[in-house]
């Protein structure tokens, strides 16, 4: 079994979901007492968080590449970044170190391919609905075609993740809200949704609608344990 590095806190309630998710898969494939061996490094949240919202990405990834370095360090076999939005500065922050990145993206398309879906709706923050490092991932490398709420729904969901989400709060108001963005983009005609931002399943799960939800935190997770054992 590899050492997995996680670059966690952003927000941290995600991260818990990491690493709650891989030890029980790690158990499921191993057994009583197992569990995965890893390395978090989870960052303060507030300064990346004022900064992505300034635009300055150059800093959040001179932060996050020193994160990346100290797992490294530590023994870290290959890292994730645990969220969508940070891997705005993905490639910046491989190109740090020596060992590799599980792009959040790349997991999510492959279980995309698997179940032959070609067009998918996507919710996130808006720097995830919006600019190219995520939609033209899945476009130009996955060859599938990505559908993002009109700009008023994009703002209830950016403005959920980090007033509510981020920080813990689960209301069943934001949920209903959710659901019915969710149905709107079944109706612009995505046959699923990517749920692509870390939090978002503590809001909506598979049980709240017949759209086929894919969840970035669940399926990062669990291609961070296929890696650990199987590449
Ligand atoms: N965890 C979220 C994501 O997956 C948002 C928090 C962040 O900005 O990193 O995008």
């Amino acid at each position: 079994m590899k050492t997995i590095g996680l670059i966690g806190g952003m927000s941290w309630e995600s991260t818990l979901f990491y690493y709650r998710h891989i030890n029980e898969a790690v158990r499921k494939r191993l057994g009583g007492l197992h569990s995965a061996k890893l390395l978090l490094y989870s960052v303060d949240f507030d300064p990346i968080e004022r900064l992505q919202h300034a635009g300055n990405w150059d800093a959040t990834a001179k932060i996050i590449s020193g994160a990346a370095r100290s797992l490294q360090a530590g023994g870290a076999d290959f890292f994730l970044i645990c969220t969508n939005t940070m891997h705005r500065v993905a490639e910046t922050v491989a190109q740090s170190v020596d060992i590799p990145l599980l792009h959040i993206a790349d997991g999510t398309a492959a279980v995309l391919k698997s179940e032959q879906i070609s067009r998918i709706g996507l919710l996130g923050t808006s720097f995830t609905m919006e600019q190219a490092f995520y939609k033209d991932r899945l476009t130009r490398q996955h060859g599938i075609e990505v559908v993002v709420p009109d700009s008023v729904d994009r703002e209830v969901v950016h403005h959920i993740i980090y007033q509510e989400l981020c920080l813990g709060e689960v209301k069943p108001a934001s949920r209903d809200r959710y659901l019915h963005i969710v149905d709107k983009l079944v109706r612009q005609g995505a046959e699923g949704v990517i749920l692509g931002c870390t939090e978002i399943g503590m809001l909506i799960e598979q049980s709240d609608t017949p759209v086929r939800l894919f969840d970035t935190t669940a399926i990062h997770a669990n291609e961070a344990v296929k890696f650990a054992f199987d590449a």
